[in-house]
């Protein structure tokens, strides 16, 4: 409890950018989702960007540095340590608990979520993430650093047309009283919708509910902001589980019952349920493409979303993919 109380390590919060910041890159990151139904070009970096920082569940120290790649790579995890490559799709997802983790045998790389989900925000579809340890770093327990770093590299169109996955017919799973489903967009509908409720006995949470039509800047503006949490009860059994150890106030909302025990408060009244849908999209970005479509759930967690892009690529009459086909995508469809 004590490591969630006094932050020991915030200071190395602070990213240490290696490149030039652009500004600029602010103006343009809008229509890079291309959220209309015409086709779009591939988008990467302009330049690579580093950071440090240290792993939520690990606790241990991590470099990373998103660079640009070339049409077609996808997002493309590297364990520069191990010398493996980790393409970011669901089907690499093992490990679901309280993170999203992708692995290849004993290689993998957790929390990626979060970084996952600023990626396709900000309509990045070809970019290597190197990384030097099994966690990506926690920051603050939002995806407002991933954006700022993304936004400081700059994005640049490049060759190849971005692929989508047109959501057909419904898919649904579900999880005790938790479910999660795409359905295709009403008619004429286009982009991305999510609606997501939460229910916790917490009152500090209660029940939280919220939609957004994800586009660069609602992504940028609702939700990237919002913070993970946990429940003070809780603490003492995840750090015993192995889980949680570079945890602090400095990167969770941690809540007791009806209090929010950080010092600064909330950043929004319901921040709670805009990080949990920051999440799905984080986890839904596992599709290897962006999806067009609606995206319903209610009490959904990062092992139902991974359910739920197994149930939908599991029967190709679920889903049509429009566009550009990449390396990454047939790999995909394949499997
Ligand atoms: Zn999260």
């Amino acid at each position: 409890m004590i490591d969630w109380i006094t932050p020991p390590r915030s200071a190395k919060l602070q990213c240490i950018i290696k490149v030039f910041v652009n500004m600029s890159a602010f103006r343009e990151r809008k229509n890079l989702l291309g959220v209309q139904a015409a086709a779009s070009p591939r988008h990467t970096l302009k330049r690579p960007i580093s950071c440090v920082g240290y792993g939520l569940h690990s606790g241990v120290d991590v470099e990373m540095t998103l660079r640009p790649a070339g049409p077609g790579t996808g997002i493309m995890f590297r364990r520069v340590d191990l010398n493996v490559d980790l393409p970011a799709t669901f089907n690499a997802v093992n490990d679901t608990r309280l993170c999203t983790v992708i692995n290849a045998g004993d290689v993998r790389i957790g929390t990626i979520e979060h970084l996952m989900a600023a990626l396709a925000a900000s309509g990045i579809d070809d970019v290597v993430v190197e990384v030097n340890a099994p966690e990506l770093p926690i920051f603050d327990g939002s995806a407002a650093p991933f954006l700022f770093l993304i936004e400081s590299a700059g994005i640049t169109a490049h060759a190849g047309t971005r692929a989508r996955v047109e959501i057909r017919r419904v898919v649904r799973v579900e999880h005790e009283n938790a479910f999660a489903e795409l359905r295709p967009h009403h008619p004429g509908g286009s982009g991305f919708d999510l609606s997501l409720a939460i229910e916790f006995s917490a009152s500090a949470i209660g029940a939280q509910a919220y939609h957004i039509s994800l586009t660069p800047e609602t992504f940028a503006r609702e939700l990237a902001p919002a913070r993970t949490f946990t429940l003070a009860a809780e603490i003492e059994a995840l750090q015993k589980s192995g889980l949680a150890k570079g945890g602090s106030l400095a990167n969770a909302v941690v809540v007791d019952g009806p209090k929010v025990l950080n010092p600064e408060g909330l950043r929004f009244s319901d921040e709670f349920v805009r990080h949990k849908l920051l999440d799905v999209v984080g986890d839904l970005a596992l599709a290897g493409a962006p999806i067009s479509g609606r995206f319903i759930g209610s009490r959904t967690g990062h092992s139902l979303n991974n359910k739920l892009l197994r149930a939908l690529f599991a029967d190709p009459e679920n889903f049509r993919i429009n566009h550009g086909i990449s390396p990454a995508m047939l790999q995909l469809t394949a499997a």
